[in-house]
């Protein structure tokens, strides 16, 4: 198959290595002219531009781009596809995007691998990213069922697992689990950092350890993904965030109050909840 791949950073850059390895042929369209050299002079693709007409040849197109350059792009790919390209993402938010693009191209199928990592750019793509990861996909009503087929198996071709929900569902989790842990756990850095005492942030900084080592990793991370996420997904990460500020408020008036039955109670409920979200059956 003929797989167009917009956007040659972590993530596009990573599917076109596994998908070309697995036999299909790879167009590459990027940014900057020196990705396209790298990305062709790497075997990461058979060809490579920055200009859009390439994909008219393609028979699946993948958004890769930052969320910021879909629309913008979608504005100038569309002429060069014909009807039965079938098109979709791999953005990490979806609403927006299956509002936006469905409309406008019948086959458009919205998804999600749920992999990363810290690196960006196509230095940063690797071999196996996807291997084992959730891959969601959120196709509407009026998504046709071969467009759905087509992306599905590419995904399963990944060895990822294909997941299908709503677009706006998946915004709202990916919120909870993804978006509002990285506010938080920069809240807790901001937070530490406003000790009044000179003394005890420093004590605090040489004692901190492998809890705070957890706890505060997503939010030492690349700034411009927490605005990403806050900025593309905002209704959900606000209403996520009220969540928490309500849960800490509660726990915080257990600790006031010494209610120490209550708080024990609220973390024994937190200790058996947790395994459903980190080690799911
Ligand atoms: P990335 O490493 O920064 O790659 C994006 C690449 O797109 C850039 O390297 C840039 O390449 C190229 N680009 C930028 N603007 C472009 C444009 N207008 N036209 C064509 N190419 C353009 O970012 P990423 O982490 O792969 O993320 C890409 C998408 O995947 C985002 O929509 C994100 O939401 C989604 N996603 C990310 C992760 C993650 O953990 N990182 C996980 C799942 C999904 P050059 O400038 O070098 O040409």
């Amino acid at each position: 198959m003929k797989i167009g791949i917009v956007g040659l950073g972590l993530i596009g850059g990573s599917l076109a290595i596994d998908w070309r390895s697995l036999g299909h042929t790879i167009l590459g369209v990027s940014r900057r002219p020196s990705t396209c050299e790298a990305a062709i002079a790497r075997g990461i693709v058979d060809q490579a531009s920055c200009d859009l007409a390439l994909m008219a040849e393609a028979e699946v197109v993948v958004l890769c781009t930052p969320l910021g350059a879909f629309l913008p792009t979608v504005d100038q790919l569309l002429p060069h596809l014909s009807p039965e390209t079938i098109v979709t993402d791999v953005g990490s938010v979806k609403g927006w995007v299956v509002e936006a693009i469905a409309p406008r191209w019948e086959n458009f199928v919205g998804g999600h691998p749920m992999a990363g990592t810290a690196e960006s750019g196509l230095d940063a793509a690797l071999t196996g990213l996807f291997q084992n990861c959730i891959y969601a996909i959120t196709p509407t009503a009026q998504t046709p069922i071969r467009a759905v087929e087509v992306v599905t198996q590419l995904a399963r071709s990944l060895q990822a697992q294909v997941y299908q929900c709503d677009p706006q569902d998946h915004d709202r989790a990916v919120a909870w689990i993804s978006h509002l842990p990285v506010m938080v756990s920069a809240s807790l850095i901001a937070s530490c950092m406003d000790e009044e005492s000179a003394t005890v942030r420093s004590l605090a900084q040489t004692l901190a350890s492998s809890g705070f080592r957890d706890t505060s990793r997503v939010g030492g991370g690349n700034p411009e993904l927490g605005v990403m996420m806050a900025r593309y997904n905002q209704a959900a990460v606000v209403r996520s965030l009220q969540g928490y500020r309500q849960q800490l408020d509660a726990i915080l008036q257990t600790i006031e109050t010494s209610d120490w039955d209550s708080l024990e109670t609220l973390l024994g409920q937190t200790q058996r909840d947790r395994p459903a979200f980190v080690d799911p059956v």
